[in-house]
């Protein structure tokens, strides 16, 4: 009897220890509904020293959006990363609450717009009031004061999130009428996709002239953005959206290195946006996998970002979101494997708080529960702007 027994509880310690190591190869029990995967590749994730002067002249601000991402996404991702991101090592951390005028549940182009202009906007506009009239944005304002300003995402240039910090239209499907907000003085460098609407419009000329009239250099391959040393820049490289990570490369973190390249050579100082815009759309397409290796690249991006700012001691780093999508949540996961158990909720935006992480010279200002309106006002405080 006390041999059987032996043998019994050998026999369920050793088929446990079994489904713990195989549960990869399928044996893994997921709950109903959840979606398990193992990211395809984990990035180290260097030390970033974090910045001791908190009264340090602030000269750039760099604005990182996760399309869609909440706390689920980026617990996801950093789940996959065996437990650790670079968003890590941003020390502070606030949230804000994203309903747009007209409505509880936003889009991108309303939450966009109240990011990047500090107005509340209803649900599908650019960078408008309630009634039509333009709200001028934080890009804007940094172009105004002789500072240099860009553009990196991961979509068209001409969608929702980007056309909030150059374009004022009623509605974010008007995705011509945006690209000619581009050809404009305020805007040194615009990288993502596109180029449709830039040269092959249905309505109205091509904007190629205007753009090199305006002194852009257009580039539509990477390799040719990177020789590009200086001066405006449209880089539009694909007719539409780019791919999804991994299909597109490594485009947001050479993208993004290149343009704080660029406008680091502005005496004052530079403001830019960059947007990780298709964990949005893994949302919508209830893909964890998506999700993790679209959150996997805006970390390593983020971890550019960082290493400028840790470097140049004078710049400030925020990281948010502009509204959750598909209500994630995480159920299960495995650190040391990457793995990752997590279940959709719905297939479009949910309504929750999104995180918001801040590091360098003002980045304090971000701790608390606020209105997403108030991250372009802490902006404009870390700039030193008035409207
Ligand atoms: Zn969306």
């Amino acid at each position: 009897m006390k041999n059987l027994l032996l043998i019994l509880s050998l026999f369920i310690a050793l088929s446990g220890y079994s489904q713990q190591a195989t549960y990869l190869d399928g044996k893994y029990k997921a709950e109903k509904g959840g979606q398990v995967y193992v990211a395809q590749k984990q990035h180290v994730v260097d030390d970033i020293k974090p910045i001791t002067d908190p009264n340090a002249e602030i000269r750039n601000v760099i604005l990182l959006i996760g399309d869609g991402m909440g706390v689920s996404h980026v617990f996801a991702g950093m789940t996959a990363n065996n437990d650790r991101l670079y968003i890590d090592q941003m020390p502070f951390v606030g949230f804000q609450k994203t309903k747009a005028k007209n409505k509880f549940r936003t889009d991108s182009a309303g939450a966009g717009s109240a990011l990047a202009t500090g107005e509340k906007t209803n649900y599908g506009s650019i960078s408008v009031d309630s009634v039509g009239n333009p709200t001028p944005t934080i890009l804007e304002y940094a172009a105004g004061n002789g500072y240099a300003t860009g553009l990196v995402v991961a979509c068209k240039v001409t969608h929702a999130t980007p056309a909030v910090f150059i374009a004022h239209v009623p509605k974010r499907n008007l995705y011509e009428d945006i690209a000619t907000f581009f050809v404009s003085d305020s805007i040194d460098v615009f990288l993502g996709g596109g180029s449709d609407n830039f040269f092959k419009r249905e309505t109205g000329v091509n904007l190629r002239p205007a753009l090199e009239a305006k002194g852009f250099q257009i580039v539509q391959e990477m390799d040719d953005l990177a020789n590009i040393k200086s001066g405006k820049v449209a880089g539009l490289f694909a007719n539409g959206h780019l791919d999804a990570y991994p299909k597109r490369g490594e485009f947001l973190v050479n993208g993004s290195d290149k343009a704080m390249e660029i406008l680091n050579q502005d005496d004052k100082g530079f403001f830019l946006m960059i947007e990780g815009s298709q964990i949005d759309w893994a949302g919508h397409d209830n893909d964890v996998g998506y999700t993790i290796e679209e959150m996997l690249d805006f970390d390593r991006t983020v971890g550019e970002v960082l290493k400028f700012a840790e470097k140049d001691g004078h710049t400030l780093v925020i990281v948010t979101a502009d509204h959750e999508t598909g209500g994630l949540s995480v159920i299960n996961g495995d650190i040391e494997q990457g793995m990752v158990e997590a279940k959709f909720n719905t297939t479009g935006h949910s309504s929750v708080m999104v995180p918001v992480f801040a590091y360098g010279p003002g980045a304090e200002k971000f701790c608390g529960i606020y209105e997403n309106t108030a991250i372009f006002d802490k902006m404009m405080e870390a700039f030193g702007f008035t409207k």
